[in-house]
């Protein structure tokens, strides 16, 4: 088929079906049959890359020249960048097909992509169940068949997440592969581009262009990208798989429990070994997160001022009038929360007795990972404590909601590499097997759960 008939395909499934999901934000109709004309001319001319002509969907968090970016928020319902970030320009330069922004949770906080200012997004697995976030309309969108691939983020969690709640496959790569150049910040020091797809394969094809250093990222590393479709038939013989202690607890449901060692005991027909390891400071990874994030959080959405882009309040009395207003109408409540909580952990007063012992904690929890990983080659665990919950069901208690990490965060603490990989129904419902690996080890996951799959 050409790029365009297969453009206008999933551009017709959006028109039919998305009324039900809301997965997008922005469709872009016009110019991804532009982008498709173009690229069946570049196939006809032989230089094309396997990328060229594919279309994708790109969470609503990544720049896009000329097309609004929104992330989630009314802070931005009309901005439109005047740059690409550097994963929207790696895919344009392959000739892969922008089908259009997905929608998120507001600034990429939370866990159920109702905090969204474009109206929650719904899981095609269930009338009323939660996609997961924030990436969820990413999730949503590859889960129905809206495209076969979308870009997503992870903070602390909302790759795997969602790809656990909507029975798909995500990659969270090593913080510093894919450039953070354009992605619009939430926590710099947590927040990792990455894939969502249906297959390991498809998540490789999406790292192969992604992944690589980018000099307007001062934190992108300088480090050469395998072909992660290269190393996908690999046998799994001898890979070495460690079950964290302290995630299969008695408060960790039987039927998700189940699931995960019927997953585990395949990769041992497989031919992989199993054992137990210990990750001793895994309780804290949430407490340390929900301080580090939104401290960062704080700092970095300071910048939506109503001077310099974004929303703008009418009519301003004064400078400070035009800030406190803007800020007010512009942000909704959960981001206003992250913000309060992250100004006050950051407060002179209180900087050693939170950030400062948070970070002390960080280490601790990063360093549990650097051991358990001489021990083995991979660790497995449930993506997520439960399958896909009810719509309104968290809303009202952010701290449940920060719950629904506890197997997610700590990953991200540490910089690791992670995927989340379908394994099992529970309730009628999708959930994930999390495959975590050492530094710069997407290689060898997308191989663990290609194998699997
Ligand atoms: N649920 C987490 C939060 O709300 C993770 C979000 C993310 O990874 N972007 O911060």
């Amino acid at each position: 088929v050409s790029s365009v008939e297969l453009t206008q395909h999933f551009l017709d499934r959006i028109k039919q079906e998305d009324g039900k999901y809301n997965s997008f934000i922005t469709v872009c109709e016009d110019s991804a049959l532009d982008e498709a004309r173009l690229a069946d001319e570049r196939r006809s001319q032989g230089n094309a890359t396997p990328w060229t002509g594919i279309p994708f969907a790109q969470k609503d968090i990544f720049c896009t020249n000329g097309v609004r970016t929104t992330c989630g928020s009314r802070m931005l319902e009309n901005f439109i960048p005047p740059y690409d970030a550097t994963v929207t320009a790696r895919f344009r330069d392959a000739g892969a097909v922008c089908l259009g922004k997905t929608n998120l949770d507001e600034f990429a906080m939370g866990s159920s992509n109702e905090s969204s200012h474009f109206g929650a997004t719904t899981n095609p697995w269930g009338e009323n169940r939660v996609p997961g976030g924030s990436s969820g309309g990413s999730a949503a969108a590859v889960a129905a068949g809206l495209t076969p691939a979308a870009t997503a983020t992870d903070t602390g969690g909302s790759i795997r997440q969602p790809a656990s709640f909507c029975g798909i496959t995500g990659l969270k790569p090593t913080y510093g592969r894919v450039s953070r150049y354009g992605m619009i910040a939430y926590a710099s020091s947590l927040d990792q581009g990455g894939t969502l797809a249906r297959s390991a394969e498809d998540n490789a094809m999406m790292l192969n262009i992604m992944a690589g250093f980018d000099p307007k990222d001062s934190t992108s590393i300088d480090r050469e990208v395998p072909d992660y479709t290269a190393t996908l038939g690999e046998p799994l013989k001898g890979l070495k798989i460690g079950l964290p202690k302290e995630y299969f607890t008695d408060q960790l449901d039987p039927a998700m429990a189940q699931t995960i060692r019927t997953a585990v005991a395949e990769y041992e027909k497989l031919g992989a070994t199993v054992k137990e390891v210990s990750l001793p400071n895994a309780h804290l990874a949430i407490a340390a997160y929900y301080v580090i994030a939104p401290a960062e959080a704080s700092a970095n959405l300071s910048r939506f001022d109503g001077v310099r882009y974004g929303h703008r309040c009418s009519d301003p009395k004064d400078l400070m009038d035009l800030y406190t207003r803007t800020r007010e109408e512009g942000f909704g409540e959960e981001v206003k929360r992250r913000i309060m909580i992250g100004t006050y952990a950051l407060s002179a007063g209180y900087f050693d007795a939170y950030f400062l012992k948070a970070q002390k904690v960080r280490r601790l929890v990063q360093q549990d990972f650097v051991n358990a990983l001489k021990e083995v080659d991979v660790l497995m665990s449930p993506t997520c404590p439960s399958p896909a919950f009810v719509q309104g069901e968290k809303t009202s208690d952010p701290v449940t909601m920060y719950l629904e990490d506890i197997f997610t965060i700590a990953i991200n603490l540490a910089g690791l590499p992670a995927m989340s990989v379908p394994a099992g129904m529970v309730n009628g419902l999708p959930v994930g097997l999390q495959i975590i690996g050492d530094y710069f080890s997407e290689a060898r996951l997308l191989n663990a759960a290609h194998q699997f799959q």
